[in-house]
């Protein structure tokens, strides 16, 4: 018989005010793109990252391909993406018809190694694209001085990111434009949901056209133009103000899902020292540079064997534990693209040993204490 899983690997949490909200949308009787709650939403990130524009999108992966559109990839341009990063990041510029081009990681971050981004420079690279893994900021100095050495895009994939800092600066508000995850696996969630964070003003006005459609509506409903037409290529890049309320409830919120996020990370970091030094695991690095969200807590382990018999132990006692990213490079589609054993020995490690412990909101002190006693009655090393 197997045993029941009692904490899961995350759970959404509520954090006060979702259904109200949701409630006044309905009842206020805007639910498409665009109203009250989607607005609320864009001021709170403009105000307070002190950017140029957000856009509310249904997906990160909807806004990946809204900067793909707007950075006007073309078949044959090249797009330079970590190896271990989730698919969207890569397919977003792949349905352009971008060349993936994929770069190592840091052994200690896990973010791309910016000592091989220079290399991997052609005449027709269009833009690089960092992910913040675990909400730990990328070496976005050197990354941004190449970028604007080459005259090369940024697109910061800040999925994990949200309210991180690298060198006292807000993650997201580095390159031209930004991508935020709400699924409910992230920080802030409304189930299924997005954000385009734009730096560079001279994109924000294609930005909405391409967000509606292909069409000047909202220029329209600020009364700037007299009538409302098709004027480019775009596609329907917005989320329902259901879903803003929800999300805008979690993002008011802020302190207390950060406060929280925070307690549970120290708390794992502070009882599985010892035990990680004693048996050669690894506990995540996070640079005096940097400050996190606190998006996850990871383990890495000596070996893949390890990792598979902790998974299982783990899961006897009622825990889930999970594992992610398989180099993209050697998945089906970027063998496709010439990947080969051996191109990304960093990434290629690390996949195999990588844990990633439970980690929510609600996740309880008495709960947290089971997963580290289980993990220090592990003996399949
Ligand atoms: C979750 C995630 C995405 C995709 O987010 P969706 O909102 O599900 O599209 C993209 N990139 C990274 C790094 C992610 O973790």
């Amino acid at each position: 018989m197997t045993t029941p899983i009692t904490i899961p690997f995350n759970k959404p949490a509520m954090m006060g005010n979702e259904l109200t909200y949701i409630a006044d949308a309905v009842r206020g009787g805007h639910i498409s793109g665009d109203g009250g709650y989607t607005k609320k939403c864009h001021a709170l990130f403009e105000d307070m990252l002190g950017i140029s524009k957000a856009l509310l999108t249904p997906s990160c992966t909807a806004a990946l391909e809204m900067a793909a559109l707007l950075l006007d990839f073309q078949p044959g341009d090249e797009v330079i993406i970590p190896d271990f990063t989730f698919v969207s990041t890569v397919n977003a510029f792949v349905l352009r018809g971008a060349k993936p081009v994929f770069i190592d990681i840091r052994p200690d971050t896990l973010n791309m190694d910016e000592s091989k981004l220079e290399s991997l420079i052609t005449a027709r690279t269009k833009a690089i694209v960092p992910v913040h893994y675990a909400g730990v900021g990328c070496e976005m100095d050197a990354i941004m001085a190449i970028a604007r050495r080459h005259g090369i895009a940024v697109v910061e994939d800040n999925a994990h990111g949200l309210f991180g800092k690298y060198r006292g600066q807000w993650l997201g508000t580095f390159g031209a434009l930004a991508t935020q995850s709400f699924h409910e696996t992230k920080n802030f969630t409304c189930g299924e949901g997005g954000a385009l964070l734009i730096n560079d003003p001279a994109l924000v006005d294609r930005a909405e056209i391409i967000r509606e459609k292909g069409t000047n509506r909202s220029r329209f409903f600020r009364g700037m133009v007299d009538k409302y037409t098709w004027v480019d290529i775009g596609s329907s890049y917005l989320p329902s103000d259901v879903l803003a309320a929800y999300l805008y409830a979690q993002l008011e919120a802020r302190d207390e899902v950060q406060s929280r996020r925070a307690r549970i990370w120290n708390t794992y970091c502070a009882h599985l020292g010892d035990w990680a030094g004693a048996h050669g695991v690894t506990l995540p690095t996070v640079p005096e540079h940097t400050e996190q969200p606190y998006h996850m807590f990871y383990l890495l382990l000596p070996s893949l064997d390890v990792r598979q018999a902790l998974i299982a132990h783990l899961k006897a006692h009622g825990i889930l534990a999970v594992f992610h990213y398989l180099p993209l490079h050697l998945s089906d589609m970027g063998r496709a693209f010439g990947g080969q054993v051996g191109d990304c020995p960093v990434t290629e490690d690390v996949s195999d040993r990588l844990l990633r412990l439970p980690f929510y909101n609600d996740l309880m002190e008495d709960e947290q204490m089971r997963v580290i006693h289980a993990l220090n009655s592990f003996e399949g090393w």
